[in-house]
């Protein structure tokens, strides 16, 4: 029902293994999807990725700190370049805007196409189109931070197989023809009608994609009944202390608890401080994690894919390199 694709993964600045935080979200599966964050050269790890920016829906940011922005001038000029014309809807804050239009002026580019800019500091709260619905929770940050959910929805035809069964009618080209939606005729005359022999099933999911985050519970709401959180863990919690609270970031620690009592069946954690750029760093981060969350738990890795399918599970696909 999703597909997540992270383009970097690191908190601050890049590592040689890690850039900037980005993620590619594609909701039901589709060609089409969108970005949570867009930090410096998120258009460079594109290239790597089966992804274009000719099927980017939208981008959402969650907040103005540079780890997070300073890769959209980049990533529309060449949208703009590669003569898109297609409208690219921006879910930001109202000053990423600001700063982009005068990134505009002063570098004089003019966007072949509509940028449709929905302010997260503005009065509205959600976004909608057909199979797909967006809205965004407010975080404990320095500056302004949201988390984004989204919820999708995606109808498909069911085939009454018992029933089928149950004529005798057994498995073959007749059940792909219901399925169809085309009427049957059988050897001995009688006439199947497809609107007998499949209904409509609709299936759901939602994920919650934070943004910077110092209190996790913050999103509870927008938690229930989603399958998969995917939030920051910069620190182990010793780090977290060491470090006080001025970054005003999560522990992994944090976030586990929070995850587990908010009983989010998946939790993958991302925005790692390069000090943890090492298979030790990660072998830390996901031990404590693993002392207060039971469910399926991944530390991102940049390139990896992660699906989450229709019986809940996040499964993770080999990265795309
Ligand atoms: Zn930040």
């Amino acid at each position: 029902m999703f597909k997540l694709t992270f383009l970097g993964t690191s908190a601050g600045m890049p590592t040689k293994y890690r850039n900037v935080t980005s993620l590619a979200v594609q909701p039901g599966l589709s060609r089409d999807w969108w970005m949570v964050d867009c930090g410096e050269a998120t258009q460079h790890r594109l290239q790597h990725v089966p992804l274009t920016v000719h099927e980017l829906a939208g981008i959402c940011i969650t907040h103005v700190h540079g780890d997070h922005t300073y890769g959209l001038p980049g990533l529309l000029a060449s949208a703009a370049m590669g003569a898109r014309k297609r409208p690219l809807v921006l879910i930001a804050p109202r000053a990423v805007r600001l700063w982009l239009d005068a990134t505009f002026e002063h570098t004089a580019l003019a966007l072949p196409f509509p940028l449709v800019h929905v302010e997260v500091d503005g009065g509205q709260q959600s976004y909608e189109e057909a199979g797909l619905s967006i809205t965004w929770h407010r975080l404990s940050h320095r500056v302004p931070s949201v988390g984004f959910r989204f919820a999708a929805e995606k109808s498909r035809w069911k085939l009454d197989t018992e029933a089928l069964r149950a004529r005798g009618v057994t498995p073959g080209p007749g059940w792909g023809e219901l399925q169809a939606g085309r009427n049957v005729q059988l050897d001995d005359g009688t006439l199947l009608l497809a609107s007998q022999f499949r209904k409509a099933q609709v299936e759901r999911a939602a994920i919650v994609v934070g943004g910077d985050n110092d209190a996790p519970q913050l999103l509870a709401d927008a938690c229930k009944g989603a399958q998969l959180l995917v939030h920051e863990g910069t620190y182990t919690e010793a780090i977290s202390q060491k470090v006080g609270p001025g970054p005003t970031h999560s522990s992994v620690q944090q976030v586990a608890q929070f995850a587990a009592q908010a009983g989010v069946p998946n939790l993958i954690l991302t925005h790692f401080s390069p000090r943890y750029d090492s298979a030790d760093g990660m072998k830390e981060l996901e031990a404590e994690a693993r002392q207060s969350y039971a469910g399926q738990l991944f530390l991102a890795r940049d390139l990896a894919s992660y699906e989450l399918h229709t019986d809940g599970l996040v499964h993770k696909l080999e990265a795309a390199r």
